[in-house]
């Protein structure tokens, strides 16, 4: 736990002061004391304040990255146009409870293109896996210098992008990294839209359509206890939020979580609820802006 005081966080834009600053903090603080980590790409809402929030209550320093990385951005996504809002970032997470806010250029991140890859197999290959090809090794490899950089005790990390969740577990499972992942819950508006810092770019009439993601994402546990299988359910919801015109579905699927493989396709979700987690993810259009939401129900038995 560290004082309620709060104070204005520092911004860090280089490695090596950031580096700096960590291990002055633990040399002060003492050997019990511990980072957290929250990597984001700024443009800081209520989503990422809970994460910073969460960090701060359980560690003496609270590390915010803020890093639009160009490797997780396919050629035609919104990379360029990505919202960016400095000053705006700085006071949300102060607010938050952020000591340092670390916010490189891409040169300070890649002063030479990597040649090393971090690419996590299946866990990969569906979802926003598949819809855009190379994202997950654009995370891999920054969410891995993240963590080299800042050598975290606990990094935060939010349900929101469950996939991303997943994946970053494993890595660091497989390659025995020294932090522990803390999945936190999906943070939504009043009306049920899950935040994102792609909701600016929604027209008033998009926003109202995309409620539709989180109202059918709540029928799921109905249809589930009905008697559902996954392919029973995702045509269900498919059908739902396609009765809005402007919904463009990229995705609907329901796999088992962590590993994002189907279930038995014959099995009645209920069934396979008993021993396993089910994702029922969605990924949908709206003009532009792309939109992601789920629901994670745990397995009965863990
Ligand atoms: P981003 O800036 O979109 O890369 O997100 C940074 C971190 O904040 C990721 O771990 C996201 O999963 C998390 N995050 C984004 N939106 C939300 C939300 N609505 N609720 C909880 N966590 C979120």
């Amino acid at each position: 736990m560290k004082s309620a005081l709060v104070s204005a966080p520092r911004i860090v834009r280089s490695i090596a002061e950031l580096r700096k600053e960590i291990r002055a903090f633990r040399l002060a603080a003492g050997p019990e004391a511990t980072v957290g980590l929250v990597p984001t790409m700024g443009y800081l809402h209520e989503g990422h304040a809970s994460l910073m929030r969460r960090s701060a209550k359980e560690n003496g320093l609270t590390v915010l990255s803020i890093f639009v990385n160009p490797l997780q951005f396919g050629p035609n996504e919104d990379f360029e146009r990505y919202p960016r809002d400095e000053k705006r970032d700085v006071a949300v997470a102060g607010e938050a409870g952020a000591d340092l806010i670390f916010m490189p250029q891409v040169s300070e991140m890649y002063p030479r293109p990597p040649k090393t890859s971090v690419i996590v197999s299946g866990i990969t290959e569906r979802l926003c896996g598949a819809s855009r090809p190379g994202h997950f090794d654009g995370v891999g490899i920054v969410v891995s210098k993240l963590l080299h950089i800042v050598e975290p005790d606990r990094a935060y990390f939010g349900l929101k992008d469950a996939q991303q969740v997943a994946v970053v577990t494993r890595m660091v499972e497989d390659l025995n990294m020294p932090v522990e992942i803390v999945p936190c819950p999906i943070v939504r508006d009043a009306d049920g839209l899950a935040l994102s810092s792609r909701n600016v770019y929604l027209s008033a009439e998009e926003r109202k359509q995309a409620l539709s993601l989180s109202q059918t994402l709540k029928l799921v546990p109905g249809w589930i206890e009905e008697g559902a299988n996954a392919s029973e359910l995702t045509r269900r919801m498919r059908e739902r939020i396609g009765e809005q015109p402007l919904a463009d579905i990229d995705y609907v699927e329901a796999l088992l979580y962590p590993d994002l493989v189907p279930p038995d396709a014959d099995r009645p979700l209920k069934d396979v609820l008993k021993n396993d987690s089910v994702l029922v993810a969605v990924a949908v259009r709206f003009g532009q802006t792309r939109l992601i939401d789920n629901i994670l129900l745990t397995a009965e038995k863990r």
